[in-house]
């Protein structure tokens, strides 16, 4: 293993994964004397936090998104690379792509984190998660079709079914999808569709511990769960989900079996470190946790290689509070600014103290005028919590790019309650069009309609009628 510290010789950083903790580490670097590289699989940064808003028609996917090589544009020292890392060799210091190795002298690791079904793998394809831009298009896609579906289904069970949204995981991800979803049955849709009342829609939030939102003191939790219940959320707590099959999810609340019907099942439940976790416990003999995270020393790189470094959600740091951080944004941020000073250091012949993560609080986002905030010197809830809620995620934002139209898009929500972006788009939609439209004309030839009893029917026939000769 080499640390280049020759002077005059351009020291080579790669760094893997364009998150925030890579990202981070890049822009610390922006102004020293090596030469990096940033590699990832996407052309752009994405602001994961603000997913979930995509999912629900608020934001679009370029809102919370900004390509790499703008972020970078003047970092005159900063390659990016579009690429996927499979493999890497710490005996010859190469990342290794499908078509190419790239050297280095110090290596940052900073894939972050994928689902995890707890191995229950089948549930994939039935409970999407949330954590690219494409699982967002897709729950996007599943949410607002089931409204259209609900409102062409005469069987009243059937478009139950279509009308319950089960959402597994009560941390913020699930408190934010459950929340959104609440917004839009109760308020955004109820005057946009005719034959189904979207105010009957029912919202079941399913979490396995005691709490939602469980990195919260526990009085914001339940501030959290009677807020999400006056949106008309069903919360239930201490309860696991033993199956999910054919439509209908199955779980256990102490001895009780339940079993609900749902054609709309999200994910927020587990995540587990990515695979370069695993590549990197075979090539180093590194010792990976059971969420298959990276164990790093207090310094952030790994055991018996110091030119390493994993950061981020791939990360375990157990040194502060003995239990390993949280997989939120601000860790893997500043743990990339740490990398980034430490290398710096190094390249002075220099060390730096252990990494301290400095932990500004969490807040999550509940509803309109609805959000609760927990920080180390105030706790804040409801309409006040909201607006910080609002501050610090334009904040962020803009210190990425110009995302003043995020700003303006929310002020625009806000006023209206509309959500612009609430569109079903994607093959799979269209298919299910050509579906829809083709058993309907099927079934009206088959059983034309003579005496439509209610109007809730003929109003029916007539949008199916449009539908098929569209
Ligand atoms: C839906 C959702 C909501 C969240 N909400 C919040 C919140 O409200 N507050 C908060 O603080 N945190 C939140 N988080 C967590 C936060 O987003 C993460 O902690 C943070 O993104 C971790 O940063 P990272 O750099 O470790 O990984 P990531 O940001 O996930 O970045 C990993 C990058 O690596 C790239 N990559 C992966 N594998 C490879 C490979 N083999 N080759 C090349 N590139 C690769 C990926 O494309 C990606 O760009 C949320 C996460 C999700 C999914």
């Amino acid at each position: 293993m080499v640390v280049s510290l020759e002077k005059n010789v351009p020291h080579e950083v790669v760094i893997i994964g364009g998150g925030f903790g890579g990202l981070y580490t890049a822009k610390t670097l922006k102004k020293a004397n090596v030469n990096v590289t940033l590699i990832d699989k996407r052309n752009f940064h994405l602001f994961q936090p603000l997913l979930y808003q995509v999912a629900t028609g608020t934001l679009s996917p370029a809102d919370i998104s900004s390509p790499l090589r703008a972020i970078f544009k003047k970092s005159k020292n900063t390659h990016v690379f579009l690429g996927e890392v499979n493999d890497i060799d710490p005996e010859t210091q190469e990342v290794i792509l499908r078509d190419r190795t790239i050297p280095y002298d110090t290596l940052v690791v900073a894939t972050g984190a994928n689902h995890f079904y707890y191995g229950h793998d089948n549930w994939r394809p039935l409970a999407p998660g949330l954590k690219t831009v494409e699982d967002a298009v897709e729950m996007r896609r599943r949410i607002f079709s089931a409204f259209e579906a609900a409102e062409k289904e005469t069987d009243p069970e059937k478009r139950r079914a279509w009308l319950t949204f089960v959402i597994v995981g009560g941390g913020p991800t699930g408190v934010e999808l459950a929340g959104a979803i609440a917004e839009l049955a109760h308020k955004t849709l109820k005057e946009d569709f005719r034959n189904i009342d979207t105010s009957e829609t029912k919202i079941l939030l399913l979490q396995g511990g005691e709490y939602i939102l469980p990195h919260m003191a526990s009085q914001l939790s339940e501030v959290g769960k009677v807020s999400l219940q006056k949106l008309g959320v069903v919360v239930n707590t201490k309860t696991r989900v033993t199956n999910i099959e054919n439509d209908i999810v199955t779980f256990k609340q102490g001895e009780e079996v339940e079993e609900i019907a749902s054609k709309t099942i999200l994910w927020a439940a587990g995540v587990k470190g990515s695979p370069m976790g695993q590549v990197l416990a075979n090539r180093t003999g590194v010792e990976c946790d059971r969420s298959g995270r990276v164990i790093v020393e207090p310094d952030l790189t790994i055991k018996g290689y110091k030119n390493i470094f994993v950061i981020g959600d791939l990360a375990n740091f157990s040194y502060q509070d003995a239990k390993p951080l949280p997989g939120v944004a601000p860790v893997a941020k500043q743990q990339g600014e740490y990398v980034a000073k430490l290398i710096k250091k190094r390249l002075q012949g220099q060390i730096l103290p252990q990494f301290r993560y400095n932990d500004v609080g969490s807040l999550a986002m509940i509803g309109k005028n609805l959000a609760v905030v927990d920080l180390s010197f105030i706790k804040l809830q409801g309409f006040l919590a909201w607006i910080f809620w609002l501050i610090v995620h334009i904040y962020f934002l803009i210190e990425f790019d110009t995302k003043l139209v995020v700003v303006f898009q929310w002020a625009w929500n806000y006023i209206t309650r509309n959500r612009r972006s609430r569109l079903i788009t994607g093959q799979e939609a269209l298919e299910e069009a050509k579906i829809v439209n083709n058993s309907t004309e099927a079934t009206k030839i088959a059983n034309p309609p003579t005496q439509p009893t209610s109007h809730s029917k003929l109003q029916s026939y007539t949008a199916d009628i449009e539908a098929a000769t569209s």
